[in-house]
């Protein structure tokens, strides 16, 4: 009776502490600069890059059994807006990973590891989290602010994503910015991971639990084994503590999901043979960086592109601009490429624009600044690009603006090309335009451009 009670007790003082501090569930954050479906597209890649270089166990009933956790976490918690799925390989480290968009490798060494299903679990839904918050792309865009809206618009057009990024050095390779992530990442994949797992009957402490064991064993012997994913998933602190604060706000139990018999498992596990001697994917794709270049035909130019007179209205969540109704627009809501199908070389904007935006580190756009950077990081992108003049002032849409005028080589043979950069300053963002043609053919499209630039719209 005493004792029943205490549980009362202290699940009431649970309770009211927890009430203080409710977690709100994260979500996706921005910037991110790929689409979902680019998310999608490049996990894509990505994973055919792992299974080249991995051995994919093929054990029906060993497979099987990580894809029935993974789908029921998918399926329970309300995750199935990404194709995920699940391969095991055969790798003695401890370490499983997502690419965005959802392809998923567990390693041999990670089963093993596990003292029971709910830390299997853990991880899986921890790794789910990821990819649903885009924690990958996002770093991606954070740390390739500048250069990377412009490159991926292109991609969109033609090209291999991977290839694009590669030369951006965005790759699997050691500490790929796509599966290294922050502390405050790897709390908001705890909070949501752990929220999946209570859904889907697993206990979520297991994952917390299974963090800080692996965590405890680095300092021993495990170390190599592990490395890699301590410090691709590095510790927010008090992993237990933060999930048993949050225990009131979940799916309450019971926590009894059982998809197999994880010692059976573990048996199957042991009688696999050896693992073949490999490189870890992270080093191995390393070496597919820098080749994914598309290489530059000598296209000429088109002569007399048809530039239509009617204008039609993109509509993105952020602002509004109208186009020319013979371009087709392509790219995400925060990043997209107008252009004519005739204006692309490969994945280069021959004729076209780019509406894009970045936001300052420090939080708040300085117009000068922050247009400099812009342009400078061009620059060292395109050797050939120069700055022609000083940038002038302007109004857009209500809000201070410069306009810089560029010149670098043309996508299409022999030819130079103008590169209109209109930088507008949204506060915390610096919406930028690039209007971009062959100097040739500039007077004719500048009236298209100043239309597009008239018509731009902030909500
Ligand atoms: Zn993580």
């Amino acid at each position: 009776m005493m004792r029943k009670r205490l549980i009362v007790v202290s699940l009431l003082v649970a309770v009211a502490l927890g009430a203080a501090n409710q977690k709100k569930l994260p979500k996706p954050g921005w910037p991110n600069f790929f689409s979902k479906e680019q998310d999608v597209a490049m996990g894509r890649e990505y994973a055919q890059q792992i299974e080249q270089q991995f051995q994919v166990v093929q054990n029906k009933e060993l497979t099987d059994y990580v894809n029935r956790i993974g789908q029921r976490l998918v399926k329970e918690g309300g995750l199935e807006e990404y194709p995920f799925f699940f391969k095991v390989v055969n790798e003695p480290s401890i370490n499983a990973f997502a690419l965005p968009g959802g392809p998923m490798f567990v390693h041999t060494g990670l089963i093993k590891a596990a003292d029971n299903e709910a830390q299997i679990a853990g991880v899986l839904a921890h790794e789910l989290s990821h990819v649903v918050l885009r924690h990958g792309t996002q770093q991606a865009s954070k740390s390739q602010l500048i250069q990377l809206p412009a490159m991926i618009g292109g991609a969109v057009m033609g090209g291999s994503l991977a290839g694009q990024l590669a030369q951006l050095g965005i790759g699997l390779g050691a500490n790929s910015v796509l599966l290294k992530f922050s502390r405050s990442a790897e709390s908001d994949a705890d909070l949501m991971g752990a929220h999946t797992m209570a859904k889907a009957g697993y206990n979520p402490i297991e994952m917390a639990r299974f963090f800080e064991k692996l965590e405890a064993e680095m300092g021993g012997k495990g170390q190599s084994a592990m490395a890699q994913f301590m410090s691709d998933h590095p510790n927010p602190g008090n992993r237990v503590k933060s999930i048993e604060e949050q225990l009131p706000y979940m799916a309450r139990g019971p926590f009894e999901a059982q998809e197999g018999n994880l010692s059976a498992i573990k048996g199957m596990v042991d009688r696999l043979p050896a693992a073949p001697k490999k490189k870890s994917p992270q080093q191995a794709s390393q070496q597919g960086q820098g080749s994914g270049a598309s290489p530059l035909p000598n296209a000429p130019r088109p002569k007399n592109l048809p530039v239509s007179a009617t204008f039609k209205t993109y509509d993105s969540q952020g602002f509004s601009i109208t186009y020319p109704d013979n371009w087709t627009p392509t790219g995400s809501q925060q990043n997209v490429t107008l252009a004519p199908k005739e204006g692309m070389v490969q994945s280069q904007i021959g004729y076209g624009a780019i509406v894009s935006g970045a936001a300052p580190a420090d939080g708040k756009v300085d117009l000068q600044r922050d247009t400099r950077t812009l342009i400078e990081g061009m620059i060292k992108q395109n050797s050939n690009m120069r700055q022609e003049g000083e940038s002038q002032t302007a109004n857009i849409g209500g809000s201070a603006a410069l306009v810089t005028k560029c010149s670098s080589d043309s996508p299409f043979a022999g030819t130079r090309e103008t590169d209109v950069v209109v930088t507008i300053d949204r506060g915390k963002t610096l919406i930028y335009l690039i209007f971009i043609s062959p100097e040739a053919d500039y007077a004719r499209m500048e009236p298209v451009f100043q239309e597009m630039t008239r018509s731009l719209r902030f909500k």
